[in-house]
């Protein structure tokens, strides 16, 4: 008789998973903090349902887009099944999408200019969801990346909380491909102390441990779980 294939295939995405949360333990305990004062964001644009689900079967329940059609057409199927997903949206944001945007996602980090927080905002009203609201920090001044330069930062706070009526939790962002992260860290980290802001999202696969190390409440990995995005050009649909 043919015995059982002593070995299946593990998916890539359950060791990339594990080797992040042991890199993330590691970088907890190295910084002196609890690991349940890190939320691990699974980053899952690009990827599909065979990616994605085994992750959610090994318990992970937050999870990174960065498009709102590409999460609109994966996560509602999925939190059918699973309804305590919490989805967050780390990639700009049009105003023409922040009604689909506040109807799916229960976190958007990117808010960065005035009329962005107005119709997250009206949008809200609409709706009747409040999803938690972060501020995107363009904090390398970079023409081409999104999010508020550090020295408007005070004035959108303001908007935001007194014209937009937005509870603001945190500060997001995505420093320069070609410096070290480590400056724009610690700025990130100063401004949200500034302005008494509890939640700081930082760190991405290359260097979540440093952001742990600068104080990180978020940290949101994508490759390093899910494998290369280059690999998956369009996301598989559901
Ligand atoms: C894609 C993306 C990530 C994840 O990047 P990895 O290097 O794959 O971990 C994190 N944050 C934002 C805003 C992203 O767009």
């Amino acid at each position: 008789m043919e015995q059982p294939h002593p070995m299946i295939d593990e998916n890539p995405s359950i060791s990339g998973l594990a080797e992040v949360k042991a890199r993330l333990r590691r970088a907890c305990r190295a910084a002196g903090r609890s690991e349940k004062s890190v939320k691990l964001i699974c980053v899952s644009k690009g990827f599909g349902y065979e990616a994605i689900r085994p992750v959610l079967d090994s318990g992970e329940r937050v999870f990174g887009e960065n498009r709102v059609q590409e999460a609109a057409e994966k996560w509602p199927a999925l939190r059918n099944s699973f309804p305590s997903i919490e989805l967050h949206l780390i990639g700009p944001l049009q105003s023409n999408k922040a009604e689909a945007a506040v109807a799916l996602f229960d976190v958007i980090q990117t808010l960065d200019r005035p009329k962005i927080a107005m119709a997250v905002s009206a949008a809200m009203r609409k709706t009747g969801r409040r999803p938690k609201c972060y501020i995107q920090v363009n904090t390398g001044e970079e023409p081409q990346k999104s999010g508020v330069l550090p020295p408007d930062l005070a004035e959108f706070l303001r908007i935001c909380r007194k014209e937009a009526g937005l509870e603001i939790a945190g500060l997001m962002c995505i420093p320069p491909a070609d410096q070290l992260a480590s400056p724009h860290f610690a700025l990130l980290k100063q401004q949200a102390n500034e302005f008494k802001l509890a939640e700081l999202s930082m760190g991405m696969s290359a260097d979540f441990e440093l952001a742990v190390q600068l104080s990180a409440t978020l940290v949101r990995v994508g490759s390093a779980i899910f494998g290369d995005r280059s690999q998956h050009l369009s996301p598989m649909k559901i």
